[in-house]
């Protein structure tokens, strides 16, 4: 399988109440700096392997100009042999978007735009303290369209703050309506300290109950099928044709390279990651020191696990047959007994070669998943 390519782009404009991401406040100076470092740890990387896709995340890589997009992009292509129908992705957020940007990144080799769009509703936007409006989004959805990008994914968010089920099924429709050819539907996670805890607390806002999460995600689901979407992953549907191919490598045990502040990179059975500050990122390239604040060796058990419990992500499953063969491990005859209780109550589906969650299953995902890890069956 070819190499994926993560390119981390650490500035945003503001920083979101609830947000637990590596990344700081734009500052253009600095950003300058860190496309320079960039450069070099990609010049430095390259072996020539062949790359098939490349994804810049962020923080807020639509805060780049296209002629820096244009830049790393061609860093790449000398560094690594990307393909020429290589999937590039770039995460966006919509007040960053203009059509003569857009088109800057179209031009630059960018094919696909992923835009954090969270909410269809004004309310919900600012609870979450985002900078663009429901408006915005969808005019940031045309502009893509009329700049040529055919492959673009919207992503919302469920279980806000004050959220209703009437309320997230109105963003769910909106989405269906403007059509875009991918969706990432994720629930809203407060880490211990996020301002909007302090903010929930402050102004009353509270959670919809348990229950109606699952509502939301598994009438969500239902209508984004009605609407023609495939769902590829816990998270994600797709247009068939349009699964993000970035992100399946993450999914379906492949490897990827990482450049950036906090990038991880797994190739060859290693894991690591970069420094995380952007500052001592940019400090120990220009020193052509050690970027790497982590690294180990998988071990083959590392390695099951984690192509379980990626691999149960999945829609599709997981095929116990290539995993006997890969890892040299009887899956259903280890954990079988354990599984069977889910089967027995729908949660997961078997058919003596596929393991796979079905969607009331997604919801218990990571009580299923977790199954998986810390036993003492492989070394
Ligand atoms: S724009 Fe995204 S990465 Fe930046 S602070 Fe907000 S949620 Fe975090």
């Amino acid at each position: 399988m070819d190499l994926g390519l993560y390119i981390h782009i650490p500035f945003c404009s503001a920083i979101c109440n609830y947000c637990n991401f590596n990344r700081g406040l734009f500052d253009a100076a600095l950003k300058e700096r860190y496309v320079a470092a960039l450069m070099r740890e990609i010049a430095g990387s390259g072996d020539g392997a062949a790359a098939d896709t490349i994804f810049f995340g962020g923080g807020t890589p639509s805060l780049l100009e296209p002629s820096e997009v244009a830049a790393i992009i061609g860093a790449c292509r000398t560094a690594f042999a990307v393909t020429a129908d290589a999937e590039i992705t770039l995460e966006a957020n919509p007040e960053t978007v203009t059509a003569g940007r857009l088109a800057g990144f179209r031009a630059a080799g960018v094919n696909r735009l992923s835009y954090g769009v969270q909410s269809f509703r004004d309310d919900e936007l600012q609870r979450l303290s985002r900078l663009h409006s429901a408006s915005r989004a969808a005019e940031a959805f045309a502009m893509a369209r009329a700049a040529g990008f055919d492959n673009v994914s919207l992503d919302l968010m469920m279980w806000l703050p004050q959220q209703s089920i009437a309320h997230w099924l109105e963003s769910v429709d909106r989405l269906v309506d403007l059509a875009p050819d991918h969706a990432s539907l994720y629930s809203l996670e407060l880490y211990p300290n996020a301002p909007l805890r302090e903010a929930m607390a402050r102004s009353k806002w509270s959670l919809a109950p348990d229950d109606d999460a699952a509502e939301m995600y598994l009438e969500a689901m239902t209508r984004l099928d009605c609407a023609g979407y495939r769902q590829y992953e816990i998270s994600n549907v797709a247009i068939p044709g349009r699964e993000s191919r970035h992100n399946l490598k993450y999914w379906t045990d492949g490897e990827w390279l990482g450049f950036g502040c906090g990038a991880s990179s797994t190739r060859r059975g290693v894991r690591w990651k970069n420094l995380s500050s952007t500052t001592e990122y940019i400090a120990a390239v220009a020193a052509g020191g050690h970027l790497q604040a982590e690294r180990r060796e998988l071990t083959a058990r590392d390695a099951l696990e984690e192509a379980l419990f990626m691999g149960l992500r999945l829609a599709g499953g997981i095929d116990l047959n290539v995993v006997n063969l890969r890892y040299g491990v009887d899956v259903w005859a280890l954990y079988g007994r354990e599984l069977e209780r889910f089967r027995d109550d729908g949660l997961l589906i078997y058919d003596g070669r596929l393991l796979r969650l079905s969607r009331a299953g997604m919801l218990l995902a990571n009580e299923i998943m977790s199954l998986f890890l810390s036993s003492p069956v492989v070394d």
